[in-house]
Formats: structure tokens, C-alpha cells, sequence
């Protein structure tokens, strides 16, 4: 466990995706697309691949820019469930695009894509936990004040990653309520 000094200023900006998990990434994504390869009797050119999708969606295709756009903190929350899902599902966003021009983004096009051509079921949502990359405040206190401690921090004391210290008492800061509301969601991937 580290110990760690609130206020915690240190906020990332840029979620590291570990090297294994983005070549298992393109693992996935070079086999569905040879599997559409096949089916389609088209070579496809490679799509790029970032890791900069925000929020609670887990992934999202730019069809112009031929690009997939993977949530950083989801994909690393969920490993190979989140590739096995997450990109057949945008890669039939972009296969779609490429073979029917602009039709319904989860139209019958892309149904059959995703169950024909890729050999997967058409879900439209993802089921991963979205806890971590919903913006909350969990309240702490210690012995001289009130702490704002963001749901990741909250997170890393909970897993018994990190304990945080206040600055001023150096007293380690003690969670005063939890928020229970939080209901598991189907989140669009987008
Ligand atoms: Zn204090
Ligand atoms: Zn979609």
C-alpha cells in the first residue's frame, strides 16, 4: 500500500495502454478483418487504432477517418471481454460504412456485418462496469477537514492500492459516506 498526501494534484490526462493488452488489440482486429476479408472478397485497409475514447462509451468508429477509438480505462477494467466485444463492434461500424455507404448506424447493414460477416451477436450495448470512468465525489474527512476524493482515488483505497494522508493533520483520511444509488447500466458503445 502507498501512501499518499491529499490534495493529489497529480490528475492523468493520458491513460497508458499496456503494450500486451494494444497488441491483443490488433490481434483481434487483424482476424475479424481477414474473417471479413474472406466473406466480402475485399482486402480492407487497416484501421487506426486510439485510445482516446472519454466517458462511460467504450468505443466509437470514425468512418471518414477510418479510425476505431477505444476507451483507455474500459479496455484496461476489462482485457480481452472488452476486445472480443468492443471490436468486432466498431470494425462492423466501419465494414458497414465501407460495403453500404451511410445507412443506420445499428441498422440491418450492420446486423449482418456483425452476425454474417463477423460471426458474432449484434449487441448494440455493452454491460462493463462504468464505475471508475463516471465522474463522482466520494466525501473523507480527517481530523481537520473535509476531503473531495475522485471515484478512481476512492477506487485505489478500496482495492488497498492507496491510502491517502491530509496534508495539513498527516492523519489518513476515512471515508463518511458512500454513494449506494449507483445501479449496474447498459451504456451505448456509440
Ligand atoms: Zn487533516
Ligand atoms: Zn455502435
Amino acid at each position: 500500500m502507498s501512501e499518499i498526501t491529499i490534495p493529489y494534484t497529480a490528475v492523468m490526462k493520458f491513460v497508458r495502454v499496456p503494450l500486451a493488452l494494444q497488441q491483443a488489440v490488433m490481434r483481434t482486429l487483424r482476424q475479424k478483418l481477414a474473417q471479413a476479408s474472406d466473406y466480402l472478397e475485399t482486402t480492407f485497409p487497416e484501421p487506426c487504432v486510439t485510445y482516446r475514447q472519454r466517458g462511460t462509451i467504450a468505443g466509437s468508429a470514425h468512418l471518414q477517418g477510418w479510425e476505431i477509438r477505444l476507451n483507455p480505462v474500459l479496455l484496461i477494467e476489462n482485457q480481452q471481454s472488452f476486445i472480443d466485444e468492443v471490436i468486432p463492434h466498431e470494425l462492423a461500424h466501419l465494414l458497414t460504412y465501407h460495403q453500404f455507404g451511410k445507412v443506420a448506424p445499428h441498422g440491418k447493414e450492420w446486423r449482418f456485418v456483425m452476425e454474417t460477416v463477423l460471426k458474432v451477436p449484434a449487441n448494440r450495448t455493452h454491460q462493463f462496469s462504468v464505475d471508475s470512468v463516471r465522474s463522482k465525489i466520494f466525501i473523507y474527512y480527517c481530523r481537520c477537514q473535509q476531503h473531495e476524493l475522485t471515484i478512481r482515488q476512492h477506487n485505489k483505497v478500496l482495492r488497498g492500492k492507496s491510502c491517502y494522508l491530509c496534508q495539513q493533520c498527516k492523519e489518513r483520511l476515512k471515508l463518511l459516506e458512500q454513494d449506494k444509488s449507483s445501479t449496474p447500466q447498459s451504456e451505448n458503445f456509440a
